[in-house]
């Protein structure tokens, strides 16, 4: 169907008095400006050519919608495009298409997930919600949380949460255990909780890039005895670099027997706890006393969509309530605004909910099946050649290197590998770990077919011949 002419001019605000078909129009046009971008996506390279910048000012009158949409054409042109089913740089998955619909919704709703009446059932959707997925990972009846703009935020407000909670008052003498390959947003975290860096220990992994368990005894031994208080121990379930699961069981029976607050770093990880089939892999999260969840980074929810998951909810409002005097009170169970650090937020439940609708929990599963699969069938392809250096976990990341190469010698290779893959559409990082430069690829692009791993083995291997 041809789209319909696009108004002349546009009202800033919708009519409210009845239909306002120029919004509609323009509406429609721009969904079909992006379903071409979407629909073009194999056809051009995952890094644009070209880097675009429109015209940044605002002009003396305002524009009418053509330029309008042509401005945002641009901008297009220059984007990153997550569809090519050769970008397996990051975990950046294509957008789920409820998603996209769902995120479109919630920006014309406006509501505010601040306080009850200004996102009225949106807010009970939230809280119905959140605490499902809680529950489906594993935590207990009466568990909850709250979504947050990005898991470094939730990383953030999980350690507020375990200060506040296990060591009130603590002084910048407490610290906070994680493993060498925990995510960088607890580096941040430390800083923002007014800490020295050094508060954050970061305890060796084994050979897997799992945290070393009796490392983490000796410590919390050690600290105990010295009498430092611990805020938390912070285990990952899906490391940023290989995908590796800290030894979630052993972590939580210390924590408990210490009694010490265990908060879950399952931004990757948390996807495969939703469904049977993978929840082995995660085994213990369920004791966790907080969890933080990106859906944004595997199943395709749409940025930015992160969730912090308590076993406990009233520890997030003893955290961070303020009785939000401006506000009528919360009529259901607590306003959102009081359970986190921020405040105004948009409806970004409304993006998961309806993704996990449309998807089905079997939906997910199949989803987490293709990307394992399509893991085993990388390492199947490169395994054999003894030259490289493979680092996986029980998800779906792989990170390689030469086993022989220096450090100088590895960056060169890295860069150069991965400039050539980039020539034929294939798309990795180059992450350094454990002082040497890797190639990763993250597998949880659905377009991605076995003949793209095929090519992209071909290139890795002959990449080692010139070194
Ligand atoms: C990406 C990531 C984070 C941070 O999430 P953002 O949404 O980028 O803020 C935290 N932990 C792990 C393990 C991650 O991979």
């Amino acid at each position: 169907m041809a789209p319909s002419p696009l108004p002349a001019s546009l009202a800033p605000f919708a009519d409210p008095l009845g239909l306002d078909t120029s919004l509609e129009e323009v509406l429609h046009q721009a969904a079909t400006l992006l379903c071409r971008w979407m629909g073009r996506a194999s056809s051009h390279p995952p890094l644009p050519g070209l880097s675009v910048l429109p015209a940044v000012e605002p002009e003396r009158e305002g524009l009418p919608p053509d330029r309008l949409l042509a401005d945002l054409q641009l901008v297009m042109e220059g984007a990153y495009q997550p569809a090519h089913p050769g970008a397996l740089a990051h975990l950046d998955p294509p957008p789920l298409t409820a998603s996209v619909v769902a995120d479109m919704i919630a920006a014309g709703l406006n509501n505010n997930l601040l306080a009850d009446e200004l996102s009225p059932s949106l807010r009970r959707l939230e809280r119905s919600l959140c605490g499902l997925i809680a529950q489906r990972l594993g935590l207990p009846a009466g568990a909850g949380g709250v979504p947050a703009s990005g898991g470094s935020l939730s990383n953030l407000m999980a350690l507020v949460t375990a200060r506040e909670q296990r060591c009130p008052g603590a002084g910048p003498e407490a610290v906070v255990l994680a493993s060498a390959d925990a995510h960088v947003s607890l580096d941040k975290a430390v800083r923002v909780m007014g800490l020295p860096p050094p508060a954050l220990h970061r305890l060796p992994v084994d050979d897997d890039g799992r945290m070393d368990i009796e490392a983490l005894e000796g410590q919390v031994t050690r600290l105990r005895r010295q009498g430092t208080p611990i805020i938390a121990v912070v285990a990952t379930a899906g490391t940023t670099v290989r995908g590796a699961v800290d030894p979630l069981l052993p972590v939580a029976r210390l924590c408990r027997a210490h009694d010490l607050w265990l908060h879950v770093d399952a931004a990757i990880g948390g996807a495969f706890a939703l469904v049977p089939r993978h929840r082995s892999r995660l085994a213990g999260l369920g004791a966790a006393d907080s969890i933080t969840f990106n859906p944004q980074k595997v199943i395709g929810i749409t940025k930015t969509s992160s969730l912090l998951l308590v076993a406990d909810p009233s520890t997030l409002q003893a955290t961070f309530a303020t009785g939000l005097p401006y506000m009528e009170p919360s009529w259901e169970g607590g306003h959102g605004g009081e359970e986190g650090l921020q405040g105004t937020r948009p409806a970004e439940i409304l993006k998961l909910w309806l993704g996990l609708r449309q998807l089905g929990w079997d939906g997910v599963d199949h989803l987490l099946e293709g990307a394992l699969r399509r893991r085993r069938q990388l390492v199947a392809l490169l395994a054999p050649d003894a030259r490289l250096l493979l680092r996986a976990g029980p998800l779906h990341l792989l990170a390689f290197r030469p086993r022989d190469l220096d450090p100088e010698a590895c960056a060169r290779w890295s860069q150069l590998t991965r400039q050539r893959l980039l020539e034929h559409r294939l798309m990795l990082s180059r992450p350094c770990y454990q002082g040497h430069h890797h190639l990763k690829a993250v597998l949880g692009n659905p377009h991605t077919r076995s003949g793209h791993l095929e090519q992209l083995a071909q290139l890795t291997l002959a990449s080692l011949n010139t070194f």
